[in-house]
Parts: C-alpha cells; sequence; structure tokens
C-alpha cells in the first residue's frame, strides 16, 4: 500500500511526537525500550499466551518502484528482506502489485517469495484509488492483477487465495463496498484486512536519500524515528483490538518491501517478539472469530480492521442513544411531565414550528406549556423513527495516519403522532438535529417539527 500523503507533514509529526518522548529514546541503534502510549502492563506480565501476528508486506516486488528502479538494486532489497524473515521464521503474506513487475526479472523475484515459503496475494494491477475510480474501472484492474497473478502462482502450482485494496480503500459509498465484496466472492479471493496500520512507506524516500548521500546521521535518524513510530502503532492498535473484543486479538502488521525494510525489520521483529508476539501463518491468524465481525465501513480514507469496527460499535451506540432519548421523551410526554420532555433540548435549542420560530429550552418549555394546558390534550405521544444520519469524518492520529473520528453529531427524522381516546390521532413529522454529549447522551439543538 502506497499513499498520496505528505511526507513531509508525517515527517513534521513524527519530529513533534520523538521530541516530545525524546526522554524516553536511546541513543541510537538495536530494539527500541519506548513505555507505551497506553499506560499498560507488558504484554509478558499479562498473560503467557503469545499473540499471533501475521506479517504482511505490500506492493512486492519492491515498492516506491521510482526510488529503485536498477535490477540489482531490487535484487538485492528482495534478498535482504527474505533474510530477514527467515531469520525470524516469519511466513508473510506478499501483496503484489502487477504494474511493479518489470519482466522476468521481477518475475524471478517473487519466485523467491515463493521459495521461502511465502504466500502471494492479489493488490490489484496499478494500484488505483477506489474512492477515486468507479467500480467498473476499479474491478477491472483488480481483475487484471487477479489473472496474471493467478496464472504465474498456477505455473508454481500455487493458487490466489488474497487480495488487499490498495491504500487499504474499500469504497466511499455502500454500494461500492458492496460490489467489490460481490466481485471478490465471485473470484475466490479474501480481503485480507489490516489491523495494524501505520506509515512505515512515508519512511522511504528519506531513507534511500540518506545513503546516496552517505548521511548515516540522518540514517540513524530516521531509523529512531521507524522503530519508535512502528512500535507505538502496535501497542495503539493492538489495545483498541483487545478493547473491542476484551481478550488479547491476533494481529495482521502491515508493510512494505521497500529498502528501509532491509536494516529496520529485524530490530522491529525482535522487538515484537519481546513484546509477546507469535509470528504466525495466514491460516491460524484468520482463524480467529475476530475477522468474522461484520462492518460496512464507508470513507475517503483507508484505516485498520480494528477502526472500522469501532467505528460501527460507534455508530450503533450512537443509535441506540437517539432510539432511547425518543423512547424517554414520549415517556414523558405520555406522563404529562413538560419538564423532562424538555430536558433533551439544549439550553440554546431552535424550535421551528408553522407558526414560527423559539429559541432556548425555556421558551420551548413555556409554548408547550400554553399549547397543552390540560393532560388530557396532550394524548399519547409515539415516534416511527424514519431515519437517523450521523456525522462522522475522519481524524489524524498523533502519528499522522487517518481514522474515523468519532460521531459529531446526527439528524433524525421521525414521524410523531399523538392518539386520543374521543379524536382521531393527529400526526406529521419532525427533523432533529442532536449533538452526543458523552456517556450515551445527546442533547437537541434544533428541532423542526411539522
Ligand atoms: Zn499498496
Amino acid at each position: 500500500m502506497r499513499r498520496a500523503a505528505s511526507w513531509e507533514r508525517a515527517r513534521r509529526l513524527r519530529l513533534l511526537l520523538s521530541l516530545s518522548l525524546g526522554s524516553l529514546l536511546p541513543a541510537a541503534g538495536g530494539a527500541l525500550a519506548l513505555r507505551p502510549a497506553r499506560a499498560e502492563a507488558e504484554p509478558a506480565a499479562r498473560g503467557a499466551v503469545p499473540r499471533p501476528l501475521l506479517v504482511t508486506v505490500d506492493d512486492l516486488p519492491v515498492a516506491s518502484p521510482g526510488q529503485h528502479r536498477d535490477p540489482d538494486e531490487r535484487e538485492r532489497i528482495t534478498r535482504e528482506l527474505l533474510a530477514v524473515l527467515a531469520k525470524h521464521r516469519i511466513r508473510a503474506v506478499g501483496l503484489v502489485t502487477w504494474s511493479n513487475v518489470h519482466g522476468p526479472r521481477d518475475r524471478r523475484l517473487l519466485e523467491r517469495w515463493l521459495e521461502a515459503g511465502h504466500e502471494l496475494g492479489n493488490h490489484s494491477d496499478r494500484h488505483l484509488d477506489y474512492t477515486a475510480t468507479d467500480t467498473t474501472a476499479y474491478i477491472a484492474d483488480v481483475e487484471s492483477g487477479r489473472k496474471e497473478l493467478a496464472a504465474f502462482l498456477a505455473a508454481h502450482d500455487r493458487k490466489l487465495r488474497f487480495f488487499r485494496f490498495p491504500f487499504l480503500r474499500e469504497g466511499d459509498t455502500v454500494e461500492k463496498l458492496r460490489a467489490m465484496r460481490r466481485y471478490l466472492a465471485r473470484t475466490g479471493q479474501r480481503n485480507l484486512p489490516v489491523t495494524i496500520d501505520n506509515e512505515d512507506w512515508s519512511f522511504e524516500a528519506g531513507w534511500v536519500e540518506a545513503r546516496r548521500q552517505s548521511d548515516a546521521a540522518a540514517r540513524d535518524s530516521i531509523a529512531v524515528e521507524y522503530q519508535s513510530q512502528l512500535r507505538l502503532e502496535v501497542r495503539d492498535h493492538e489495545a483498541l483490538g483487545d478493547e473491542l473484543f476484551e481478550r488479547p486479538t491476533p494481529q495482521i502488521l502491515l508493510l512494505h518491501a521497500n529498502e528501509i525494510g532491509t536494516a529496520q525489520w529485524d530490530a522491529l521483529f525482535t522487538g515484537l517478539a519481546r513484546l509477546g508476539h507469535h509470528f504466525a501463518a495466514a491460516d491460524e491468524v484468520l482463524a480467529d472469530s475476530v475477522f468474522a465481525a461484520a462492518h460496512e465501513y464507508v470513507g475517503r480514507y483507508g484505516c485498520s480492521l480494528w477502526h472500522r469496527l469501532d467505528d460501527a460499535r460507534r455508530r450503533r451506540g450512537a443509535r441506540d442513544g437517539i432510539a432511547q432519548l425518543l423512547e424517554a421523551s414520549a415517556a414523558a410526554w405520555n406522563r404529562g411531565d413538560l419538564e423532562a420532555f424538555c430536558a433533551d433540548y439544549a439550553e440554546d435549542a431552535l424550535f421551528i414550528a408553522p407558526s414560527g420560530v423559539t429559541r432556548g429550552r425555556q421558551a420551548v418549555l413555556e409554548r408547550y406549556k400554553k399549547k397543552y394546558a390540560d393532560h388530557a390534550a396532550m394524548g399519547t405521544l409515539s415516534f416511527e423513527l424514519v431515519e437517523i444520519r450521523l456525522s462522522a469524518g475522519m481524524e489524524a492520529s498523533v502519528l499522522g495516519s487517518a481514522r474515523p473520528a468519532r460521531v459529531q453529531s446526527a439528524s433524525v427524522v421521525a414521524r410523531w403522532s399523538l392518539a386520543y381516546p374521543d379524536k382521531p390521532t393527529a400526526t406529521g413529522l419532525t427533523l432533529l438535529v442532536l449533538r452526543p454529549l458523552g456517556g450515551g447522551r445527546w442533547e437537541i439543538l434544533q428541532d423542526a417539527s411539522m
């Protein structure tokens, strides 16, 4: 996976972070002993069972192809990456971007991955961004990559099983998301998610430049940033996965087939093993039920599976909270408690009815009191939800990666009905704009009732 995000922006963020964590960083080299991002015990102390972790490597045969046009350099990078994987007895899944495969020498590099016991999956042909491509063109490109790789694998008695979305972007509308899921099911490809997203790719340009300039100080500094960022991303994503499932969760780490990996993976893998990870093959990791959890995350930017599931959890929570508010509000009305009925309005709420505009909770309460002078006139109120739309954009983590933001507001359309024992039911529609107060509570900012 590559992203178009600004290397400089990510680098500035990381510099800020390493400055703020400077006192925690060792001088140079080796596995870093950063303190975890969140206060927590070392995994070794939490439990003896090692956490399965699948290593996945994107953009094979060599990522950032613009940086590495020389076939000898590509060959060296591949050989060194495979040596580190072998040293740590890791069986990885490599995701092939077919347009990165230039001729027989690059095909030979893919063969080396197979010979070393790794599995290869499809990462499309031209690495398109699904949020900027229509479904037909996107599927055509993914299918083109699938055909090439499937034929290559068949010649080596292997089968293609996995697909990974370029940029981790699975679609910006639910229709696009579902169309790709149907296509993947039809062609026997499984979407291989990422649980530990990070920005490892963003270090490559600076790393290669430092090597070409023989700038050892720059390389040391990039190495420290790389290790600290990856370590923090691992801890941060794991903490979220464990919170979602209330147990230690298996993980899928995203890395890229790049030159910085040849120098930095060894320390990274040593650090991961010390943190209680056990490098596992795809089947062992994917057998865990966490990977069967459903979501339909729709967004402009790619993010980890945990963030998609967290977003789904937040949205469920928001819908439940809003449904409870409407239920409690009808109950307050039906017992004649207008004070409680109006308590959900924000102090500066705006109420709009065909008769005009009322500003403020107190004025809304006065209006209701005047209109419904006695309990009998109030009837029995019920709501039927027509639609809830939740608003949640993206936010950047402190490390610079995009993730879904919390739900920031909701608009609700509902049909209200007032039933009376002695006259016909009155009914109409209402549009509410709400804002979350935390703890599952909401307040009404605007109410247009008709
Ligand atoms: Zn990629």
